[in-house]
């Protein structure tokens, strides 16, 4: 190790030259944003009262005057930006309903994202639905507004781990569930979501296929398909909380409810309820069939959002949170917008091969 008359080892002034090639950050590219003011005064009231018309079913007038002054100071800085707020369907009302600009499963939102021709993305969601919306517009700026927003499934599995799966299990496809990092999708032949997970398994016409990595989604899948459905051991630590029993519980109390569940459920839990399907096919059931009551076994912000769209429904909420999707709030949203903050920047080498996964399943659908 070389010592310069400074003190400085060489290692370190490479480090140093390394830092200062490297491309300019979101901030040096668009530039700073003076942090507007959040007073409660008479204009943001006016200008926020329609979006105060479809959340008070939820969220009670004397909480309005702390929310309303960011949700217009974030409404503004999007335009100033050039930007698109994409929220996931477990977002908190106030930006549900408040800020977003499109709303909808993971891959909805990355989907969408490739048909605006904004500059600037920002997902409200989690860390791999970031990644998606970088693989599938690789040309927009993608920020985070926690990069601490993770997911236990996401976190249950790396692409070292598909590749040995594979070397084990030579020739049996590997289905990815698209909440995984882009470095496992990158090792899989294919992308699924709950919506299309069965469709997508039957494609490949062969006797078995690895669904990773929620064990549940897989066994749910398993029991509607003749192919074996093999699984990994990944799980969603909001959806395996619930219990079967928890439901027949919640029938004894009140034998009129209506029970929907999300696959990531278990098994027993799916089979206790009478209906179960994605985000998206839990929001169209309840507005087709407009129970009187009914209980989603799911995240409780989705409850939230949905009852604010469908009054005429009683929402029973057993409410589990998701604590990474609830690492997104409003205040870090404007922090984004000003500040340009988490850039979320897929390796090229690894969205390259990640992307044709992804696309593989979008084309499957249409
Ligand atoms: S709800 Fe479950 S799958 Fe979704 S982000 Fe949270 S931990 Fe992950």
């Amino acid at each position: 190790m070389t010592t310069t008359n400074f003190g400085v080892t060489c290692e370190s002034v490479e480090q140093t030259t390394a830092f200062s090639t490297s491309p300019p950050s979101a901030l040096q590219r668009f530039g700073l944003i003076e942090r507007p003011s959040l007073d409660y005064t008479p204009e943001v009231a006016e200008a926020t009262a329609p979006i105060y018309e479809k959340v008070k079913h939820i969220i009670p007038a004397i909480e309005w005057p702390a929310l309303a002054p960011t949700i217009h100071a974030i409404n503004r800085l999007k335009k100033e930006r050039n930007a698109v707020i994409l929220a996931h369907n477990y977002m908190t009302p106030d930006i549900f309903h408040g800020v977003a600009d499109i709303v909808g499963d993971s891959l909805q939102l990355a989907i969408e994202a490739t048909h605006t021709d904004a500059d600037v993305i920002v997902q409200c969601g989690v860390h791999f639905m970031a990644e998606t919306s970088n693989i599938l517009s690789p040309d927009k700026t993608v920020l985070i507004p926690d990069m601490k927003a993770g997911c236990s499934l996401a976190e249950s599995i790396t692409g070292a781990d598909v590749r040995a799966l594979r070397e084990r299990n030579p020739g049996v496809p590997i289905i990815t569930y698209v909440n995984t990092s882009a470095d496992v999708k990158a090792e899989c032949d294919i992308c699924c979501t709950s919506s299309n997970a069965l469709q997508v398994v039957e494609s490949f016409g062969t006797d078995k296929v690895f669904l990773i990595p929620d064990k549940y989604l897989a066994a749910n899948v398993g029991n509607k398909t003749d192919v074996e459905v093999l699984v990994s051991d990944g799980a969603c630590e909001v959806h395996e909380r619930f219990t079967a029993q928890e439901l027949r519980d919640y029938r004894k109390i009140d034998p009129e409810v209506k029970i929907i569940a999300h696959p990531e459920c278990p098994p027993e839990v799916v089979a206790e309820a009478d209906f179960a399907g994605s985000t998206a096919h839990m929001i169209d059931w309840v507005k087709t069939k407009q129970p009187e009551k009914v209980m989603m076994i799911t995240e409780c912000s989705m409850a939230d959002n949905v009852a604010s769209e469908t009054p005429g429904v009683d929402f029973i909420r057993p409410c589990n949170l998701c604590p990474h999707m609830k690492r997104i709030t409003l205040g870090k949203i404007l922090d984004s917008l000003v500040e340009m903050r988490e850039e979320v920047v897929v390796d090229p080498s690894i969205a390259e091969k990640a992307r044709i996964a992804v696309e593989r399943m979008i084309n499957l659908k249409s």
